[in-house]
């Protein structure tokens, strides 16, 4: 095997992906040597258990800044370093469940497919929530929300919302969320946050200015991926749950440590690449790429609206720019994300540069010319 020219190969690709929402700006190789470790944290990550070779000190302490980041109550908080935002959404789903086993799952049409998989694995029912009312904002409608938990209103309520949804990255509030819950009123309820984008991001904006996230705001439980904001080099999430909401076990396993976790061998390499990010970048760090991300995707959104290509951003703190799908000459050589429905997406993820953008926009105005129209609006002739 040939790693090296592999490694080319995937440097190349890399350049020209903008629709996958993984950053790309920091360098994990100073890890590299910790490959030659088998690092296996089995269980619960607050038990050692029998052997020694694993990274649990510092799960938990990735587990802590992000329940610190996100609000948890200090007394009922736990979490743990999963294999991917998947895993995460489906330990919070069964947390809901184990909690309410009678619960229906609220979602909206825009949730990920992970949340109706999660659903379905756990043979829970579930009722679809429109988004809008504006068609194109992918954000939860909460008057469609109101009358549908209203309806069954004898049934415990599982709201699921997204903090970055896949296309628009729209942010379902769980402010109003809990708002609506609190007005009907609805007791037994569990409000899972799917944030496996936009997360930590959020999180690290003043919650007064942003939507409703967190535990204060209402959550039970928030999801997040590791190899998105974070960048880290193979698929790796967190969940972070109320304490009381952790799965019971009767007995610690033959690992010594209980078997809590969905997954039972889990990655150690995982938590160390999170741990590296969050002390090499710090809150001061992480907050400051995510404005830089918000800056380049508010001046790609200009540069298109300046070219009369039609595109929007959805909420000013994300940094999804949704544009309509540009021709296959450009699409056969940018990798976007296509929502269906003429739209397609970029994501300005750290790691995404201005030269990079503009190398996009450059392809894109040789391609369209003829389909642009000229600022009085008649059609440009195609060059010749
Ligand atoms: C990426 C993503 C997921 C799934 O995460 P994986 O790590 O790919 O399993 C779930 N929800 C949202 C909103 C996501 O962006």
């Amino acid at each position: 095997m040939d790693v090296d020219s592999l490694i080319k190969h995937w440097a190349e690709a890399s350049w020209y992906n903008l629709g996958f929402p993984g950053a790309t700006d920091i360098d994990y190789s100073p890890l590299g040597p910790t490959l030659g470790v088998l690092l296996n944290n089995v269980g619960d990550p607050g038990v050692r258990g029998v052997a020694l070779n694993h990274t649990k000190d510092i799960e938990l302490r990735v587990v802590r800044w992000l329940a610190d980041l996100f609000r948890a109550p200090i007394n009922d908080r736990w979490g743990y370093v999963t294999s991917c935002g998947t895993e995460s959404n489906l330990y919070a789903l069964h947390a809901a469940r184990s909690q309410h086993p009678n619960t229906i799952v609220y979602h909206s049409s825009a949730a990920h497919p992970s949340i109706p998989k999660a659903v379905q694995l756990l043979g829970l029912d579930h009722i679809v929530i429109a988004t809008g009312p504006e068609v194109r904002s992918g954000e939860m409608d909460y008057g469609d929300l109101d009358r549908e938990i209203q309806r069954h209103r004898d049934r415990p309520a599982t709201v699921v919302a997204t903090a970055g949804t896949t296309m628009t990255e729209a942010f379902d509030d769980v402010r109003e969320i809990t708002r609506i819950l609190d007005s009907l009123p609805v007791r037994r309820r569990y409000v899972h946050v799917d944030a496996a984008l936009s997360g930590v991001p959020l999180g690290l904006e003043d919650p007064a200015a942003r939507p409703g996230l967190d535990f204060e705001d209402g959550a039970d439980s928030i999801a997040v991926s590791g190899h998105k904001i974070f960048g880290v080099p193979f698929p790796c999430g967190v969940v972070i749950t109320r304490a009381h909401h952790r799965a019971r076990v009767a007995q610690a396993s033959y690992t010594g440590s209980p078997d809590t976790t969905i997954g039972g061998s889990r990655s150690g390499h995982a938590p160390l690449a999170l741990w590296w990010a969050i002390e090499q970048l710090g809150a001061e760090g992480l907050r400051r790429r995510a404005q830089q991300s918000r800056a380049l995707a508010a001046y790609m959104l200009g540069r298109l609206e300046a070219m009369g290509w039609d595109a929007y951003r959805q909420h000013p703190l994300g940094f999804t720019v949704v544009l309509a799908t540009p021709p296959p000459a450009v699409t056969g050589r940018w990798v976007l994300a296509d929502g269906g429905g003429g739209y397609s997406h970029v994501v300005c993820m750290p790691g995404v540069t201005r030269e990079r953008i503009d190398g996009f926009l450059g392809d894109l105005a040789a391609a369209a010319a003829p389909h642009i129209p000229s600022p009085r609006g008649e059609p440009q002739p195609a060059p010749a």
